[in-house]
Parts: C-alpha cells; sequence; structure tokens
C-alpha cells in the first residue's frame, strides 16, 4: 500500500510517496512555479532524478504529470496501489481538532479559517481539489498545522486582550508547526517507551517554534495567532512590542501590511545580520568575524534558551529537551550556543556527541540533570500515518 503526502503552495506542490508497512519513502519531488512562465517539476526515487520543464497551468495539471509519470518510470504499477493522500493544511481554527477525512463539506468548512492562513490555506485547499478532480476514487484526508496545539488551555492561548476578540473574532494562540512537534513528541515516547513525558520540542529551521508538551497534550507553543510570534527565526522576529507597528509606519509611511511583510520577510537572522537568513551563511559570517553575525547568532540562541527555561518552568521540570529542523538538525554550532545558555537547569552538551548532523542522537553527557536529543523531523511521515488510519 502506497499512501501520498503532499503540500501544496499558490504556486507549488511538494510530494512524497510512502509505502506501507515498510514507512520507506519511495519517491518524493516538487512542481514549481505552477501557474506561472517557467514551470518545472523534479521527481527522485530510486536514485534517479527526472528534472523537466512543462506547461503546469494549474495544480490539476501538476496533479496529472506526478501520476503519469509515477505510472511511465514504474514508480506505481496502477493507480490503486496509491490508497490515500494527506494534505498538509495550515489552519484549522479551533474547529478541527484532529486530521480530518476530506469531502466538498469539510473543504468548505476549513475555507473559513482562509482569512487566518491567506498565504497556505487557499492554497492547501486548491491543492486537495485537484486531487480530487484526478483521482476522483482516492480518499484524501487533511492534517493540520494547528490540530496538535488545540489540547492548549484557555489560560494559555488567550492573550491579555479584551476578552470579546477571542469570543468575537478568533483571537488567540493557534500554535503551527503542530506536525512535527507531535511526530517528535511520538518519536522520543516511543524510543523511551514512556507515555507521561514532559518535553520541551524545539523546531529551529528557517521558520521555528517551541513547544511545551506534558504526556502528549500541548501545555504551550511559542508562534501565536500566525507564525510570526515567538522566536527569533530565518526571516521572521518573532516576539516584538506591537507598538513598533504603528511607530514605523509613520517613520517610514509603510502601510501596516509592509510592516508586517518586513516583520516577516526582513527580520530575524536576516535582519540582524544584515547578510542573510540562513544560518550557514551566518555561521560563515561569525566565523570570519563579521559582528553583525555574532550578533544574529548570539541572539538567535539566547531567545531559544529563554523559552526552554520558561517552560521548563510551566511544565515544572521536563524529562527531555528535544532539536529538530534545519538548524537543530544540522548545526552543531546552533545548539552548542543554545544548550550552554541553560546551563542554569544544569543541562550540559557533550561536544563529542554533539559533532554530527542529520541523525536521531543524545547529545547531553551522561550528568546532565535533563537529556537533550537531536531527532530529524518528518511530517511527511506523520501526514501519511494519519491518511493511513483515516482511511482504514
Ligand atoms: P523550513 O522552515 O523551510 O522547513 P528547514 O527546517 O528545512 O526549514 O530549515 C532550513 C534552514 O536550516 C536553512 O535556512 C538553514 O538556515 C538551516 N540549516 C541547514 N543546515 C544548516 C547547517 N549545517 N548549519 C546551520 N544552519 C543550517
Amino acid at each position: 500500500m502506497k499512501i501520498l503526502s503532499v503540500n501544496a503552495g499558490s504556486s507549488s506542490l511538494k510530494f512524497t510517496l510512502i509505502e506501507f508497512p515498510s514507512k520507506n519513502t519511495i519517491a518524493s519531488g516538487l512542481f514549481e512555479k505552477i501557474g506561472m512562465e517557467g514551470s518545472m517539476y523534479t521527481i527522485k526515487y530510486n536514485g534517479e532524478k527526472i528534472v523537466k520543464s512543462a506547461p503546469l497551468d494549474d495544480h490539476s495539471v501538476a496533479v496529472s504529470k506526478l501520476i503519469d509519470e509515477l505510472i511511465a518510470n514504474k514508480i506505481v504499477d496502477s493507480l490503486e496501489e496509491i490508497e490515500g493522500v494527506g494534505h498538509r493544511i495550515l489552519h484549522g481554527g479551533s474547529e478541527f481538532t484532529s486530521s480530518t477525512l476530506l469531502d466538498e463539506d469539510v473543504l468548505k468548512r476549513i475555507e473559513k479559517y482562509n482569512e487566518l492562513g491567506p498565504l497556505h490555506n487557499p492554497a492547501n485547499i486548491m491543492g486537495v481539489r485537484a486531487f480530487m478532480k484526478v483521482l476522483p476514487n482516492v480518499k484524501n484526508v487533511g492534517v493540520f498545522d494547528t490540530t496538535f496545539h488545540q489540547t492548549m488551555k484557555e489560560s494559555e492561548f488567550l492573550y491579555p486582550v479584551p476578552y470579546e476578540w477571542y469570543t468575537e473574532y478568533g483571537i488567540r494562540k493557534y500554535g503551527f508547526h503542530g506536525t512535527s512537534h507531535r511526530f517528535i513528541y511520538k518519536t522520543i515516547s516511543e524510543y523511551l517507551k514512556r507515555d507521561d513525558l514532559k518535553v520541551i520540542s524545539c523546531h529551529i529551521g528557517n521558520g521555528g517554534s517551541l513547544c511545551a508538551i506534558d504526556s502528549g497534550r500541548v501545555v504551550d507553543t511559542t508562534m501565536g495567532f500566525t507564525p510570526l510570534a515567538g522566536i527569533m527565526m530565518g526571516t521572521r522576529s518573532g516576539d516584538i512590542d506591537p507598538s513598533i507597528i504603528p511607530f514605523v509606519m509613520k517613520k517610514t509611511n509603510m502601510s501596516a501590511e509592509e510592516v508586517i511583510n518586513a516583520l516577516n520577510k526582513k527580520s530575524g537572522l536576516l535582519g540582524i545580520s544584515g547578510l542573510s537568513s540562513d544560518g550557514r551563511d551566518v555561521e560563515n559570517g561569525a566565523n570570519e568575524g563579521n559582528e553583525r553575525c555574532i550578533l544574529a547568532q548570539n541572539m538567535y540562541a539566547q531567545k531559544i534558551a529563554n523559552f526552554i527555561a520558561m517552560y521548563n518552568n510551566l511544565l515544572n521540570g521536563a524529562d527531555v529537551i528535544t532539536l529538530t529542523a534545519g538548524v537543530g538538525e544540522n548545526s552543531k554550532t546552533m545548539r552548542k550556543m543554545i544548550i550552554d545558555r541553560i546551563q542554569s537547569l544544569g543541562v550540559k552538551i557533550d561536544d563529542e556527541k554533539n559533532d554530527f548532523r542529520g541523525e536521531f542522537r543524545l547529545i547531553s553527557t551522561d550528568d546532565s540533570k535533563i537529556p537533550v536529543y537531536v531527532i530529524p523531523t518528518n511530517e511527511e511521515l506523520m501526514i501519511a500515518l494519519d491518511t493511513l488510519e483515516l482511511i482504514s
């Protein structure tokens, strides 16, 4: 049996084809510039790589191409082998508290949350409709970034603002990266054979969020009403004083949207370093003595460390700290910078154990008060697992 795990953007469609019960990825790829000039796709399978330019007028054309390629290259023998398609959907509001089978009625309900995730949700839904059109007999499942965080209590998800903003407009913390944090919790609790773990999960990639989890329930997470909140990220500011926004608007004549755009796309590592949003570039800059890169790295690590300490308090003592995503999995420098900043919690990094990238490993010393693990995330597998469960 094979399940497709899909992440559709406004002009792109990423997919991973996963086989069960082995859970092996048998193909993956990306369709780019859908509906634009110069559209193309890449498919990787079995050590081979297909790269082709092709007109991709819309997402349905991309899905048809994908299916044609899977069959032409014998990645699947027939369409019947694909038993389900799982879709990453950014926002399910407060309504979707678990992954769900999709039909036109459910899509209409999800569309209500488009205004909360305007860059992603309409595109995610477009991807679902494309599969419904091309593969009408295959079941589709929606897996939301927000659902895992729906276990937060009101005291954690509310902002201390007029209560009516919540009841009238749905203003609250929703949290994102839920599929990754859920995968990390599942992986570490299976590995340690405990379902009562208190985990601080740090997803630090281009975007980043931390999540405090107790026995599989989210206690708090750093992203908020939108993915702009929380820690400093590649291009996003994370938490700032909101009064900065009207002040900058006045000084620069920018609109609110333009300021928010700068906070989303020109801030974080990029804003401070003035060089790049990519952790590798900033690290190279810092190694060459670039002061702004050094400053950016220090700020980045400190903000993550501060939230770890806060979440350790919130959880009344964490059992495990986990690091994942692009930076967490690959940057031994940033891992060390973060862990060195939580020494007050009795957490210590073992530099020898930390000298690797991209694997599941323990990186703390034997006498570290809280063990620290690096765990490669796999949101695609989590989406496929949910899909399998719901279609069975
Ligand atoms: P996304 O949020 O886009 O899914 P990823 O989790 O793939 O991001 O993380 C991508 C980021 O990981 C890159 O922008 C880069 O900053 C960072 N990264 C990857 N490898 C390294 C490395 N060796 N050292 C530092 N940063 C790295």
